[in-house]
Formats: C-alpha cells, structure tokens, sequence
C-alpha cells in the first residue's frame, strides 16, 4: 500500500519549500495541489472572467485540462498543455487561486484528480484541506504553521530576492486577508485536521524546520 503524507496550513509557513525537498530525499511524488488551485485562477484571469463571479468560472471548467507532472525537486504544472509552473507563482495569480477555490464546482472538479494521484504512489501532498478532506485517512498529516508577521517577513525576502520588492505592510495585509479569505469559506476552509501534527516554524529557521518535519514524518510513517 503506497504512503501518503498530507501537509496543510496557511500560506507563506513554508510547506512547499519543505515538502519539496523533503520527498526528494525521501523518494515521494511531491504534490503541489495550491498550483493546480492557481492554474484555474490564471484561466480565469486570462479570459478575463472574475475569478470570483461562481458562475463564470464554473462555465470554464469544461475547458481546462490540468496536468501536475512530477519532475525531480518538483512539480510540473500544464494547463491545457501550456507550462504555467512559473507563471502561477505571481502574486495576481494566488490571489485569483484564493478567490477561485472558495467555489464548491472548482474543489470538486480536482478532488478526484488529486485522490488518483495519491492512490497508486507514495506522496506528500500539499494544500489547505489535504488532511482533512481529500485524503482523510493519509498515513501521516501535517499542520504547518507560522505567525503572520513571520510568514510576511519570510514572503517580503522571497520577493526582495526576485525583485519584487514592496513594503512589508502590504505584504502582511496580502498574508492576512488570503488567511482571513482561506479560513472562513464555507467550502473545505482552512483547518487542522483532529489527527494532524501541528508544528509551528515562528522561531526555526528553514534547516531546524526541516529536520522537525522529516523526524515527525519518518517516526509516524514508521520508517525510522
Ligand atoms: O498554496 P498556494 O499558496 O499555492 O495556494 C494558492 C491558493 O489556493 C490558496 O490561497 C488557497 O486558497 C487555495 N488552495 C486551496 N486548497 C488547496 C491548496 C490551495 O484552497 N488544497
């Protein structure tokens, strides 16, 4: 029976920096289903629909064909055969992801993709509702989380680094209403599963927080 591990928690907590590097080194398909979440919201933007007017990007869907292919140290995202991987990454575009996965047609248009993905493999998947709804019986789940002030610090860096610079205000106003936008929906919010381990990476820096991960993920899946 394949290994699944779910990682869930807000954005900006590290999840996929971690997670990335993580089953690369344990040999697991990394799943990032918040690019796939983003692939729809880019779509959306793109024909210039409202990403949030429901009805609008609920008559997309029949025209998008997602694919997530793992690549080593990742994930390939296409959509409709397009490599968006780099494109989903603007900030416009999770913005859009978080307005799009609010509606129920678009959680259930990849829920069936991203059980498949998990069903044949060994993974570690990584979203907002992993543990708690699309794999509920994972071998091991995950909370990962941080302050706000510390993951709009984190984030403000990360854009610095391409740069992308803006006050780090803005940024934490970003961080804030993407939590207040992903924790409040009616549809799967953002959530700690009752069985999920919760680790907070405030005070750790990348290196501590890794070691924390893939000791509390190797000791639970019982390959330790
Ligand atoms: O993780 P990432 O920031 O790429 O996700 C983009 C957006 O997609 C999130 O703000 C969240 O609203 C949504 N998402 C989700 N469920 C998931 C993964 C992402 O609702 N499993």
């Amino acid at each position: 029976m394949s290994i699944s591990v779910a990682i869930d928690g807000p954005s900006g907590a590290g999840k996929s920096t971690l997670a990335r590097r993580l089953a690369a080194e344990m040999g697991f398909v990394y799943v990032d289903t918040g690019a796939m979440y983003r692939s729809i919201g880019l779509y959306a933007l793109e024909s210039g629909t409202d990403p949030h007017d429901a009805a609008g990007v609920e008559a997309l869907l029949p025209q998008i064909r997602l694919e997530a292919r793992p690549v080593p140290g990742g994930q390939q995202m296409l959509l409709n055969g397009r490599d968006v991987t780099e494109q989903v990454r603007r900030e416009e575009v999770g913005m859009a992801a978080s307005a799009v996965s609010a509606l129920p047609a678009v959680r259930a248009f990849l829920l069936e993709k991203q059980r498949q993905m998990a069903a044949s493999q060994n993974v570690l998947m990584d979203g907002r509702d992993i543990g708690t709804v699309v794999l509920p019986g994972a071998t091991v789940k995950i909370f990962l989380t941080a302050a706000p002030q510390a993951r709009a610090l984190r984030r403000q860096k990360e854009l610095e680094a391409k740069g992308q610079a803006r006050p780090y205000s803005e940024v934490l106003a970003d961080v804030m209403q993407r939590d207040e936008q992903d924790s409040t929906r009616a549809s799967a919010p953002l959530r700690q599963a009752e069985d999920a381990v919760r680790l907070d990476t405030t005070y750790l820096n990348f290196e501590e927080s890794f070691v924390r991960l893939r000791e509390i993920i190797c000791r639970r899946a019982g390959l330790l």
